[in-house]
């Protein structure tokens, strides 16, 4: 198939084209190099575009025949998001629009894209699955969600098919492929805690008064390459399902901040030391998500990976990155 991946110069787009690639899928990354790395385009066409420019967008589909849009352009720190909300809303809420008005103008019926466990808030239950409340705690995880609503009534209206994918939390790297993550600023804790055992310097913990096993926030991490593949199994669903589709991506297992500085002592065989700070504004206690829906409808397996070689991967990465 012929695929625009729009923020495929990012963490997960850059996995994804990756992975769209190795299908034998023909891909363009389409990216505004904002946050992205040119040097993480490596598989397919790159054209600097911006979807916040809807001329810019139309000169890509023009002509561009593409079957498929994956849309993973966002802005996408949470934080960020409380301080400027407008900024996001016009970002991500605007942005998409823009992007689906193109595909629509140009013929593009297939969307996969890319949500968050964001948009379910504080959660009612030990694990997630897709038809839980939502109710997003910051600007980032309403905007996300004001997309899943769009995409419904796109599919209503002008027969869009869509697949949103609600990543809990990415993490890991195609290392050996030269790609993984490297935010600026890195808020994340994968990265940050490596980079604080590679520097010799103290990781900051956000609370360790949560109502868990030890106190500190549990999370599901997947391996960004696990996730990546469900990006081409969504696309292939999209050839036989009409309608807007949500599917949770996560590994259904639950770590702790301590577990996950644990787990990157061990791999690295270094010792972190780590400075207490208050917990962070809307960090819910412990975020899980049951992924049976994805396993059942587009034939996912998660994890292929475990939370081993996921900090492995990222180690790996972060004691060379190529960006
Ligand atoms: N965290 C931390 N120190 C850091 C970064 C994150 O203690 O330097 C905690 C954070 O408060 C949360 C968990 O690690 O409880 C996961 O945070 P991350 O930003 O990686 O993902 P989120 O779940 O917020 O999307």
């Amino acid at each position: 198939m012929k695929i625009l991946v729009c923020g495929g110069a990012g963490y997960v787009g850059a996995h994804v084209a990756r992975e769209l690639h190795l299908r034998n899928h023909e891909v363009t990354v389409l990216d505004n190099l904002s946050t992205g790395h040119r040097q993480a385009v490596r598989w397919g066409r790159f054209v600097q575009a911006d979807v916040m420019v809807p001329p810019s967008l139309d000169s890509v589909l023009r002509g561009g025949a593409f079957e498929a849009v994956v849309h993973l352009c966002a802005l996408s720190i949470v934080s960020g998001s409380t301080a400027d909300p407008y900024g996001y809303y016009l970002n991500n809420v605007q942005g998409t629009l823009n992007l689906l008005r193109s595909m629509r103008d140009h013929g593009v019926g297939k969307l996969v894209f890319s949500s968050t466990a964001a948009i379910y808030g504080q959660p009612l239950s030990d694990v997630i699955s897709e038809d839980h409340p939502k109710n997003p705690l910051s600007p980032y995880g309403a905007s996300k969600l004001m997309v899943e609503r769009i995409l419904a009534d796109a599919a209503t209206a002008y027969g869009l098919s869509s697949v949103s994918l609600r990543y809990f939390n990415a993490a890991g790297a195609a290392y050996l492929d030269g790609i993984g993550e490297s935010h600026q600023p890195e808020t994340h804790l994968i990265p940050n805690v490596l980079r604080s055992l590679l520097a010799g310097s103290p990781l900051q913990v956000f609370g360790n008064q949560y109502a868990t096993p030890d106190g500190t926030c549990v999370r599901d991490y997947v391996h960004v390459r696990d996730l990546a593949s469900a990006h081409a199994l969504a696309l292939d669903y999209l050839g036989n399902h009409t309608g807007a589709h949500a599917f949770n991506l996560g590994s259904g297992a639950g770590f702790s901040v301590m577990d996950v500085i644990r787990t990157a002592e061990r791999v690295t065989g270094k010792r972190a030391s780590v400075i207490l700070r208050e917990p962070r504004a809307g960090d819910p206690a412990q975020l899980v998500a049951s992924s049976l829906l994805a396993q059942t409808e587009l034939g996912w397996h998660a994890p292929l990976h475990d939370l081993d070689e996921i900090v492995l991967g990222a180690w790996r990465w972060h004691q060379d990155p190529a960006y």
